[in-house]
């Protein structure tokens, strides 16, 4: 399986980086080895001084497809729900400045974490969710689904341009402002419409 990544979905998460609002999505991948196993802490890197939080969206592809027409995207997930992708921020910068690609900074071992999943049916519609992060119990980051320059399904149509989606597949849709820095001992937890789907502790 592999992880797509979406960056700047967030026009607030867009500002706050000082980036440039995108014409189209920005696509980044991680690999299956950048998966936390379940009931594992993060553990800080030592090539990085300065790890964020990026709470996302996710939604696990169900079956093969490519050149996905955007109407038929729905057919191709059922379940959706909430992972953070761990970003070396310091590391990240260096390359952008640079102008190298973010691997480094973006796909290490234990930069990925997939939280519980839920059926999309549980919602009455998944353009329309709300979404936060706690870290140690103070919410650090907060939106909704409605504030994606690109849903869901528009994504679905543009990856599969490029990367045939096969089943047990992973699309991360990019995080709302509020990304921030982790320290050692942090307790993060991420909720749903006030369902928690991840919890993880820094270490
Ligand atoms: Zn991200």
């Amino acid at each position: 399986m592999k992880i797509i990544c979406v960056g700047r979905n967030y026009v607030d998460h867009i500002k706050e980086l000082n980036n440039k609002k995108p014409k189209e999505p920005v696509l980044f991948l991680k690999p299956q080895t950048a998966i936390i196993n379940k009931g594992q802490p993060f553990f800080i890197p030592s090539f990085s001084k300065e790890i964020h939080y990026e709470l996302e969206i996710i939604v696990r592809i169900n079956r093969l497809g490519k050149f996905i027409k955007r109407k038929f995207s729905h057919k191709y997930y059922e379940e959706i729900g909430l992972g953070i992708d761990f970003t070396a921020r310091d590391l990240q910068l260096e390359l952008k400045n640079n102008g190298l690609p973010w691997e480094k900074a973006k796909a290490f071992d234990g930069s990925c974490l997939i939280g519980k999943w839920k059926n999309k049916k549980d919602f009455d519609n998944i353009d329309n969710i709300d979404f936060r992060l706690t870290k140690n119990n103070e919410i650090v980051q907060n939106s909704n689904t409605s504030l994606m320059l690109w849903k869901v399904d528009e994504l679905i149509e543009y990856i599969s341009k490029f990367f045939t989606l096969k089943t047990g597949d992973v699309i991360f849709t990019g995080t709302p402002s509020g990304v921030g820095k982790v320290q050692l001992n942090d307790n993060l937890k991420g909720y749903m419409n006030d369902h928690e789907l991840l919890s993880i502790n820094i270490k």
